[in-house]
């Protein structure tokens, strides 16, 4: 008999905070950028207002759907996210007042993990020292790529020095962990330099390391109710940036990550993560495991365990709602359910590097996706627990092969 999901209190909280100073022309989350980031057209303060009031809003429907915090049916979250958009744009005393207020409106376990993402310019770090004094306890820094003109071409505002910068600042301050995140397969960067820009990032010594391929996604009407419409100007961008991928030199450069990574002290956790012992994600390892995870902010998705719902990206009708007090325009869907849910479990679990119980995996119907994944080497025998299986190194380049025919 199919098992009856029912929606669970959220474990984590996800805050979009969509301001940066410049667009990038490969990004596609929901981001605002100039004038209304800073200086007199600001519209960080409306942000900060509505926001808040969306944590009030959400609190308040979970506390009648489970309880106020404190009771046992409704945890106090063991994680905050403040993702962006460069949220280290926000002010650390704004930042202060907003972890204050999901402590008191969601709670946040004794040791929570507070993460923030930063952008390391001089004009987008923000001051580390206050953050950290905040109850931001990890730090996330967008880093890309450590050589100067790799990082013009992707219209970044930072300079390598501008990393080492931050990352000195980061550790002066104290934040418990700290993460870079790079890019790979980027256009026009032979192998060899953007080898010698990972040596220079493992040389700040980070506790975590996520590196993803760059994604260019190239038609301009993409735009949905929880997107923003691509400029034509960044759909010509990436056209070109595209042009000058090349996928063997991507995974030329996961091969070598997977050398070179666990030669400095790092282990794989996740197809994109790596991390020094203790210091694995545990907001994201959420996501991974299908946790009840909710959301604020514009654009900003949220998961109770049955369904997904998701805000408006447009910055003037998700503050326009709360302006009024009512909760932000967006859309929901149940997610799948019975078999499909469980294929989505499971490509979600085979992308951690503990991989999945064989038994579990075949008993549940995909045993001949796994069978296929080992026969190709994409899959084999977890080294420490030989009745589990993870993805191989081949695997791992090649996941969207086994992953179609699970889903
Ligand atoms: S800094 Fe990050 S979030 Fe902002 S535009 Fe660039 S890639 Fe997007």
């Amino acid at each position: 008999m199919a098992e009856t999901l029912q929606p669970t209190a959220p474990r984590g909280l996800y805050l979009h905070v969509p301001f940066c100073r410049s667009l990038c022309p490969y990004c596609d989350f929901v981001v605002v950028a100039g004038a209304a980031a800073f200086g007199p057209r600001s519209r960080v303060a409306g942000y900060l207002t509505a926001v808040e009031r969306e944590i009030d809003l959400r609190a308040t429907a979970l506390d009648r759907q489970f309880g106020s915090v404190g009771a046992a049916s409704r945890p106090p979250l063991e994680t905050l996210y403040l993702g962006g958009g460069t949220p280290s744009l926000i002010p650390a005393e704004q930042l202060a007042r907003l972890i204050d207020r999901v402590r008191d409106r969601f709670g946040l376990t004794a040791g929570a993990e507070v993460t923030l993402e930063a952008n390391p310019g001089a004009d987008e770090r923000g001051d580390l020292r206050g953050t950290a004094q905040a109850g931001v306890s990890r730090l996330s820094v967008g880093v890309q790529v450590m050589e100067t003109s790799a990082l013009r071409s992707l219209g970044r505002r930072h300079t390598p020095d501008d990393a080492v910068t931050t990352v000195a600042a980061a550790r002066a301050a104290g934040f418990a962990s700290l993460s870079l995140d790079l890019l790979a397969d980027l256009p026009d960067l032979p192998f060899d330099a953007w080898a010698e820009s990972l040596d220079a990032a493992l040389a700040l010594a980070p506790d975590h390391l996520s590196v993803y391929a760059l994604t260019l996604s190239l038609s301009p009407d993409e735009s949905g109710d929880d997107r923003l419409a691509t400029p034509a100007g960044a759909v010509a961008w990436r056209q070109r940036a595209a042009a000058a991928q090349d996928e063997e030199r991507g995974a030329q450069e996961l091969e070598h990550l997977d050398v070179r990574l666990p030669a400095a002290g790092y282990a794989w956790y996740e197809i994109s993560n790596w991390a020094q012992p203790g210091h694995e994600s545990r907001h994201n390892r959420l996501y991974w495991e299908r946790a009840s995870v909710e959301a604020v902010g514009p654009g900003a998705h949220a998961f109770d365990g049955v369904s997904r719902r998701w805000n408006s990206a447009d910055l003037d009708a998700w503050e326009g709602a709360l302006s009024h007090g009512t909760l932000p325009p967006g859309g929901s869907a149940p997610t799948a359910a019975g078999e499909e849910a469980a294929a989505e479990s499971l490509v979600l679990a085979l992308r951690m590097a503990r991989g999945v119980a064989r038994d579990v995996a075949s008993s549940a119907g995909f045993g001949e996706a796994i069978a296929w994944g080992e026969e190709h080497g994409l899959l084999a025998a977890h080294p420490d627990d030989a009745t589990r299986v993870q993805l191989t190194l081949r695997g791992r380049l090649l996941s969207n092969e086994l992953f179609s025919r699970i889903v």
